[in-house]
């Protein structure tokens, strides 16, 4: 399980949110069979979309973070709950790439969509500024949102390229906010250490966060374990089947014995005979 905590400064315009994401990411790098380069990409967009679900408010609030930068591994999608638990998927799990920068691209849009269970979902885009995920998500904030925020992810890889510490934070400054709390949170950012070395020095969530906010007398908000979770089933499969539409269910069924569909979530198969599909194809009518 991650664990991710919130902490606020004392006046309360300082929220600082942090997650150890080292059992999401090694689920990720497992499930995806990801590269290293797609691991370190794909983590850091997880961890980034847990830590801003975590900001969400209800129960069935979903948060989704889509890098479409045309960049080797293709499109990159997260979606998290109100409580960080996460999902992701990638268009080429075993690209690789001399950076992370280089395997994201810089040549298209950041999305992120907001399902409050409003009538429509909030959707905010800009353009990649670059492939740094840390710094586009920072620029997101600053630009769609106006609320002056910065994230710093991080994931480390061992000799054998398996993940071997994982996470990253948030800081956002609410105003009204004095100047000189400003300052001593600019100096505290700057004089972190950096994440990935922290988390693997056996720095928690709780203690990052703290030392954020620290001359800032912050506090701990509330902490929750968050995993990588997919919430596929076959009855979903099924109404993704339905609404190809009755000629392509046709086609399907006559042409294989077998249709298969896998989850890009989670990369679960679900196999439907031509029983199942003759049963679809009735529901279907
Ligand atoms: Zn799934």
């Amino acid at each position: 399980m991650g664990k991710i905590v919130r902490a606020l400064s004392e006046t309360g315009g300082v929220l600082c949110a942090a997650i150890d994401a080292f059992d999401i990411v090694s689920d990720i790098q497992k499930l995806h069979e990801a590269s290293a380069a797609v691991t370190a990409a794909l983590g850091r967009m997880a961890a980034a979309a847990s830590l801003m679900g975590s900001m969400l408010k209800y129960e069935d609030d979903r948060l989704t973070i889509r890098i479409n930068g045309g960049g080797a591994c293709g499109v990159m999608t997260a979606v998290a709950d109100y409580r960080g638990n996460v999902k992701c998927s990638v268009g080429n799990s075993k690209a690789d790439a001399e950076d992370v920068e280089s395997l994201v691209g810089s040549d298209g849009q950041l999305t992120v969509i907001k399902d409050m269970g409003l009538k429509e979902p909030y959707v905010g885009q800009i353009p990649l500024s670059s492939g740094n995920i840390a710094r586009v998500l920072t620029e997101y904030y600053t630009i769609s949102e106006q609320l002056p925020t910065v994230f710093t992810l991080g994931i480390l890889f061992d000799d054998n390229l398996k993940v071997k510490a994982a996470g990253g934070y948030m800081v956002q400054v609410v105003p009204p906010v004095s100047e000189k709390s400003v300052m001593i949170l600019d100096e505290n950012l700057q004089n972190m250490s950096e994440i990935g070395a922290m988390l693997e020095q056996g720095f928690t969530p709780e203690e990052i966060a703290l030392k954020a906010l620290s001359g800032l007398g912050g506090e701990i908000l509330d902490e929750w374990e968050a995993a990588y979770k997919c919430d596929c089933s076959r009855e979903k499969t099924e109404q993704i089947l339905l609404s190809l539409g009755r000629k392509e269910l046709k086609r399907l069924a006559d042409e294989h014995e077998t249709t298969e569909v896998c989850c890009h979530f989670c990369n679960k198969k679900y196999l439907f005979n031509a029983e199942d599909m003759l049963k679809l194809l009735k529901k279907s009518s």
